[in-house]
């Protein structure tokens, strides 16, 4: 398979560090390694009191080095701490008519208010849902039928999250035509090239703001403005970029937005829909009329509780949290791609997400790294969980023009709240050290 501009060189190993990050925050490294206990719901500081920097690196149960964020997150002990009575004797439903019902309802309306906020949007212009799927769903289902009186083309993109792909594959099977548009090498699309496949009938764009896996950002102010006016709709799936980039509705006019809960350390399971007011949407789950009717199905108050929550800590710290991400992000691909010959960056040098570092290395399978690191009690991802259990490579870097080979031989590291610096010096104790030995049992590497 051709790449996709053989023109641009790759990053390669040796090549220039990307940019983005200041110093780590000196205090905040704690030890990841040898007898972490897992962090007790007892330990949890109170709401809205300060973050449990002391003792980053300590949630996983295995006491791993975990580097799989975009994975799964832990729950931030303040947003457990906001949920708890949610469980217990503030449990009511929001649809009844009595006073606990009521409590809930203040509840629910207070924590969509918090949703909005970290958004920039208004109350009125949020709708929770079950997650990001059921979002994305909502989103370009919802829309595309509501609206397929004004055409039937949709636009998305080949580096979209699988749930969004197989929603296109959806479409086409109602009848919708879909279009799904090529990045180039770094995953990045390219405004103009969008522009060029609108038509007469299309009536909807959808873009992730971020990919979950190459970690590359997509320029969605330059999407949205460039559909301004046109009629078209743009919709956007944030789940990789909330709380790691500023998304604010009132400066980018984005149309419908997708947002999970637990990528701002809230529960998993949870996510929400922006829907700017006055975009029009057909339902797809049908029942009690929940949700302004859009999502019917008794809200997860506990867990939308926790959301606002996790809303209002992710908008407090993202001025700080992103440097540091960043400056962990940096320090590891200077650092792999010095150490490690034949190792290359993949996604955008400079566009890519503070949290995600995604390398791959000539001659050896990712997965055979994913389970020697894993010997070592490092946790990473060959890509995407979504997708991780299937033996295709990922469709994100056959877009992006790697050979299905290359692909294979990718490793996905994604740093979080709770990352210390320390995660980083065990990485590179350990990754030379395999990289070497797989290599030389390895028959596809030459170069030794
Ligand atoms: N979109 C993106 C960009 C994702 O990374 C994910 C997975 N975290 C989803 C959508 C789907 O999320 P969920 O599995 O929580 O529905």
């Amino acid at each position: 398979m051709a790449r996709s501009d053989p023109g641009d060189a790759p990053i390669q190993s040796g090549d220039a560090p990307i940019q983005g990050g200041g110093a780590p925050t000196p205090g905040r490294e704690a030890s990841s390694q040898g007898g972490n206990t897992p962090t007790q719901g007892g330990n949890a500081p109170t709401q809205g009191g300060n973050a449990p920097t002391q003792d980053r690196g300590v949630f996983s149960e295995g006491g791993e080095v975990y580097l799989d964020y975009q994975s799964a997150r832990p729950v931030d002990p303040r947003v457990a701490e906001a949920m708890q009575p949610y469980f217990t004797e503030r449990f009511g439903n929001p649809a009844s008519l009595h006073a606990v019902g009521d409590r809930a309802t203040e509840a629910l309306e207070q924590s969509r208010a918090g949703v909005a906020a970290f958004l920039g949007a208004t109350p009125g212009e949020i709708v929770f849902t079950s997650g990001a799927t059921e979002s994305n769903n909502l989103a370009l289902i919802g829309y595309a039928r509501k609206n397929k009186r004004s055409g039937n083309h949709v636009i998305i993109t080949e580096v979209d999250h699988i749930s969004v792909l197989n929603i296109g594959k959806y479409l086409e099977q109602e009848g919708f035509r879909v279009t799904r548009i090529p990045p180039d090498q770094y995953g990045r699309i390219n405004p103009e090239k969008l522009r060029a496949r609108i038509t007469d009938d299309t009536i909807l764009v959808s873009v992730g703001w971020a990919s979950n896996e190459i970690g590359t950002v997509q320029p969605i102010p330059a999407i949205a403005e460039m559909l301004g006016g046109t009629g078209v709709a743009l919709h956007v799936d944030a789940v990789a970029a909330e709380g790691q980039l500023p998304l604010d509705m009132g400066t980018v006019p984005v149309d419908l937005l997708t947002i999970s809960s637990n990528d701002i350390y809230g529960p998993q399971g949870l996510g929400a829909l922006y829907i700017r007011r006055g975009t029009r949407l057909a339902a797809v789950t049908m029942g009690g009329g929940q949700e302004r009717g859009l999502r019917s199905g008794t809200e997860n108050l506990a867990g939308i509780v926790g959301m606002a929550a996790a809303a209002r800590i992710a908008t407090e710290e993202l001025p700080t949290e992103a440097p540091r991400l960043a400056a962990l992000r940096d320090r590891l691909i200077q650092e792999v791609l010095c150490a490690i010959p034949d190792s290359h960056l993949n996604g955008h040098p400079v566009e890519r997400l503070p949290n995600n570092a995604h390398f791959r290395f000539e001659g050896i399978e990712g997965e055979s790294l994913l389970l020697s690191l894993r010997d070592e009690g490092i946790a990473v991802s060959t890509g995407s969980a979504c997708s991780s259990k299937t033996l295709e490579p990922s469709h994100t870097l056959i877009s992006c023009g790697l050979l299905h080979e290359e692909a294979h031989g990718s490793l996905e590291f994604t740093f979080g709240r709770f990352s210390p610096e320390a995660d980083i010096d065990r990485v590179m104790e350990v990754l030379p050290g395999i990289v070497r030995r797989l290599r030389r049992l390895s028959p596809l590497y030459r170069k030794q």
